[in-house]
């Protein structure tokens, strides 16, 4: 672990200032909060600057979550993702809550993670790098900025970081104080994960322990169980050989990174610092930030924020993403053309991604540009069920993954990754999978906030899918 990332996102520090410069090619003069001078989209407006501020630089004296050396790390297995020689798996919730906090819900989710990183690794045989949608993904674009119930109009619900999900004019007043919240969650969760990937449980010799309850009696988990035996005979072939977790730590332990939505960009500057070992500004608020596809104006706040600091990153590209748009978003966020800076991830819907993915991809790789490739079959899959529900019907989500495989073969790249928003509870969010969720059960178990959820069972299954797609 190195590069502890010390001093707080102000001014500070000429020499750091020089050196992102010239990493950042043509933007101008950077700082972290050069963001203000820009037009920020989905930004909430806090009724009180000072206790903005104050929560702000409360915040900037708080400890870093992420160091940046794991950052640089996490960006160089994505580096080996362009090269087909690694695969990004990343997941977790759409909007982590103040509500669900509770360890049994970071294990379960972190579980699954597991669970369908050993089907991608057994079955595709290819090293997948595992980042959670976790420990700081709280804050939330949203369509409109109103919401309406039976005639009943208040602000909407933007995320726990920001306001309240009840629907009563003072929960929905955004409050800074939220953030401080948010960034206490954050810490216990990275702690715990930190404990899981490396204390222990997730030993490889532990696979059958990894499987929910719900899980165990489905054709997932006996398809799973099956995998997880031959992984056994496989440790026990390699013990015989010398191959143990004494021997050889990945047998006993995991990398686990973090990531999400650089939304909230108050929150993100304030965990802005210069990394002690190279000079540079790294977010310390998660390994990798992505952009939304609401909030990736080249001219906007988040772009200017993102093109700053050295984490690896990520682009939502959506189906209205005009490939010339794109290299001009390349160019600010990856001018050096650094292997494994920046993960497209594409979201474009089961029935778009045949027709939109190609121009992308041409488009990037007639102009020579390294990128990974990672799809994200959820945001462009979202109905409103006839019960009432948002929902994603599973057929689709699997429809875009294909999809996604069948263009990337085609384009001749290599799929790089997925992005999923999932979790360990056994919910009825997303309808179809094995389990044949219908419409009608979907309001058995509906607990998102937010968007809906694939359960256990589903990302399960997902993977499988996934796994057969990379053998192909
Ligand atoms: C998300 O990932 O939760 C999200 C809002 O995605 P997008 O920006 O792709 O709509
Ligand atoms: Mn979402």
């Amino acid at each position: 672990m190195t590069g502890l990332a010390a001093s707080s996102g102000a001014r500070s520090g000429k020499r750091c200032e020089m050196a992102t410069e010239t990493a950042m090619g043509t933007g101008g003069r950077w700082t972290p909060e050069s963001w203000r001078a820009k037009p920020a989209m989905q930004m909430p407006t806090y009724p009180d600057p000072a206790k903005l501020q104050a929560a702000a630089a409360r915040l900037a004296g708080y400890p870093p979550l992420v160091f940046a050396g794991e950052a640089r790390s996490l960006k160089e297995c994505l580096g080996r993702a362009t090269q087909g020689q690694a695969f990004l798996l990343q997941g977790g919730d759409c909007a982590e809550s103040f509500s669900e906090f509770h360890p049994n819900n970071i294990r379960d989710t972190f579980r699954v993670l597991l669970q369908m990183a050993i089907v991608l690794t057994f079955g595709g045989a290819t090293p997948v790098v595992k980042v959670g949608r976790m420990a700081g993904q709280f804050a939330k674009p949203r369509s409109a900025d109103m919401e309406v119930v039976d005639g009943v109009e208040l602000p909407a619900y933007r995320g726990d970081i920001i306001n309240g999900f009840d629907f009563t004019p003072e929960a929905r007043v955004p409050d800074p104080d939220r953030m401080v919240q948010a960034y206490n969650q954050s810490a216990a969760t990275l702690n715990l994960l930190r404990a899981f990937a490396q204390g222990g449980y997730a030993d490889l010799h532990k696979v059958h322990q990894w499987t929910l309850g719900f899980v165990e009696k489905s054709p997932q988990g006996e398809r799973y169980r099956d995998l997880a035996g031959r992984l056994d005979e496989a440790l026990a072939f390699m013990a015989a050989c010398g191959i143990t977790g004494a021997t050889t730590p990945q047998i006993r332990e995991t990398e686990f990174f973090t990531s999400h939505e650089a939304l909230l960009l108050p929150y993100e500057q304030a965990l802005t610092r210069i990394d002690s070992t190279t000079g540079d500004w790294y977010a310390v608020s998660a390994h990798m930030l992505w952009v939304g596809d609401r909030t990736r104006q080249p001219d906007g706040a988040h772009i200017e924020y993102l093109r700053g600091i050295r984490n690896p990153l990520g682009l939502k590209c959506g189906p209205s993403l005009d490939p010339d748009e794109l290299i001009r978003l390349i160019d600010l966020l990856n001018p050096a053309d650094e292997p494994g800076r920046l993960t497209l991830i594409c979201r474009m819907g089961h029935d778009k991604v045949e027709d939109k993915l190609p121009a992308l991809v041409r488009k990037v790789k007639r102009e020579g540009r390294t990128v990974v490739w990672s799809c994200d079959p959820m945001h462009g899959n979202t109905i409103k069920s006839s019960t009432g529900f948002k929902t994603r019907p599973f057929d689709r989500v699997l429809a875009e993954v294909r999809g996604f495989f069948e263009v990337c073969r085609t384009e001749d790249v290599h799929p790089g990754g997925v992005h999923f928003e999932m979790t360990g509870q056994d919910v009825t969010e997303c309808t179809g999978g094995a389990q044949a969720i219908t419409e009608h059960s979907l309001a058995l178990r509906y607990h998102t906030a937010c968007d809906p959820r694939l359960n256990a069972s589903q990302s399960l299954e997902l993977a499988f899918l996934v796994a057969e797609e990379l053998k192909r």
